[in-house]
């Protein structure tokens, strides 16, 4: 895996697609720098090898050029950031953006606009990814978030650098990290999925058996299992039509001698809401108009237990309805006993959309090992995909 730190950019142009595609308010004002502050230290290092940097990203998802989806709004917020006053260029591709790296000198930094102004970044198209080239000697992609795209800027662009292309610190990490789970991680390996359903997890559950020594299934999605067990579930979420597959899961994981865990009790509801009535009950006997809505006390016991005995540890989606404080609890505990687990020297990754959201709401950021930047290449990853944007950089 080629990285940024087997190149020495001194004199070098480097063509960098970050993730730019930050957050605006009605102003126009950045209102997460968060995926700004992850690129900069590709960027820094790239400068203070003496090179310089071409910045190209994507913003939303306009249709033409549309001025609210500029990357201008958000020039001043990369130069505060990156402590460098960037220059912008208003066209991504042609002769202008061509003149502007020309005369680019080191430590100078160049933004592009948005790519994504022209329809041919997400056709992938070759002229376009040709025109792209011009603007850099080195090629690096920096951009975990649209990795599982084959657009232009992501993928195609690579072809037109034969060896000259690398991955940035960030996609290095996001890919490391990865690998630490699904192939070089120490054992016992223990994955935690969560979320609403069986159905958009089926195919991570079914890749990482190959992976783990311990699986605890927990959230909505633990319910279609129990069902299918023969349990009463009461009004809990469940999908039907996808028990028969929950069963075969659990056949396929004893046969690959991966130890399920599913939860033993859960914090019932009369309602969907907050303020409704609760009764902590086996989750195999909910009654009849109630509802699991967070895993109970003696399955957080048993799942603490499992997590402080894991050297790798991978956790995606919440167990419970964290978004309603009432019953974010199971969620807030099984962050903590990551966080222990990864204080007495785990490796612990989150990641894909809702269990980043509720790490970083409920403060755990700082205690994990790695929060994953990238909600679907992470989740794609997590499938056993192969992502075009790596594969374009390693072949
Ligand atoms: P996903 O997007 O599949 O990762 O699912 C995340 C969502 O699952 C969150 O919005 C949670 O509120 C929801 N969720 C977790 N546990 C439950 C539950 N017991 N009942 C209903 N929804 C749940």
């Amino acid at each position: 895996m080629k990285t940024i730190e087997d190149f020495n950019f001194e004199n070098k142009k480097a063509l960098i697609r970050v993730d730019f595609n930050v957050p605006l308010n009605d102003t126009y004002e950045v209102t997460d720098t968060t995926r700004i502050e992850a690129a900069k230290p590709t960027i820094i290092k790239i400068l203070e090898d003496g090179g310089s940097a071409v910045l190209m990203s994507h913003l939303g998802r306009p249709k033409g050029k549309q001025e609210e989806y500029s990357l201008k709004h958000i020039m001043n917020k990369v130069s505060d950031i990156l402590g460098v006053q960037v220059t912008f260029v208003q066209d991504c591709v042609g002769s202008t953006a061509e003149e502007v790296v020309t005369s680019l000198k080191g430590g100078e930094v160049v933004l592009l606009e948005n790519l994504r102004f022209y329809k041919e970044e997400t056709e992938g198209n070759q002229e376009f990814a040709e025109k792209l080239s011009k603007l850099g000697d080195v090629y690096v992609n920096d951009a975990f978030g649209t990795a599982h795209r084959a657009h232009a800027s992501t993928t195609v662009v690579a072809q037109f650098f034969k060896d000259q292309k690398c991955f940035g610190k960030l996609l290095a990490k996001e890919i490391e990290s990865i690998n630490k789970v699904l192939k070089s991680g120490e054992h016992p390996v223990t994955a935690i999925l969560g979320g609403s359903k069986v159905s958009s997890k089926i195919t991570i559950i079914e890749n990482i058996l190959d992976a783990v020594d311990h699986l605890i299934i927990g959230g909505g999605m633990a319910y279609t299992f129990i069902k299918a067990k023969g349990g009463q579930i009461g009004n809990s979420i469940c999908e039907d039509d996808k028990q028969e597959l929950a069963l075969e899961i659990l056949k396929k994981a004893k046969q690959k001698q991966v130890e399920v865990h599913l939860p033993v009790d859960v914090i019932a509801a009369d309602a969907f809401d907050n303020e409704a009535n609760t009764q902590t009950v086996a989750i195999d006997q909910i009654p009849d108009g109630w509802e699991g809505l967070d895993v109970g006390p003696k399955s957080l016991e048993k799942f603490h237990e499992v997590l402080l005995a894991s050297k790798t540890i991978l956790w995606n989606g919440p167990l419970g309805v964290f978004e309603m404080e009432n019953f974010a609890k199971g969620t807030i505990a099984l962050g903590n006993s990551i966080a222990e687990a990864t204080e007495a020297g785990a490796f612990s990754l989150v990641g894909g959309g809702d269990s980043v959201a509720a790490v970083k709401q409920f403060g755990f950021e700082d205690k994990v090992s790695y929060v994953s930047t990238g909600g679907g290449a992470m989740l794609e990853s997590l499938e056993g995909k192969t992502l075009p944007g790596i594969v374009a950089i390693t072949s």
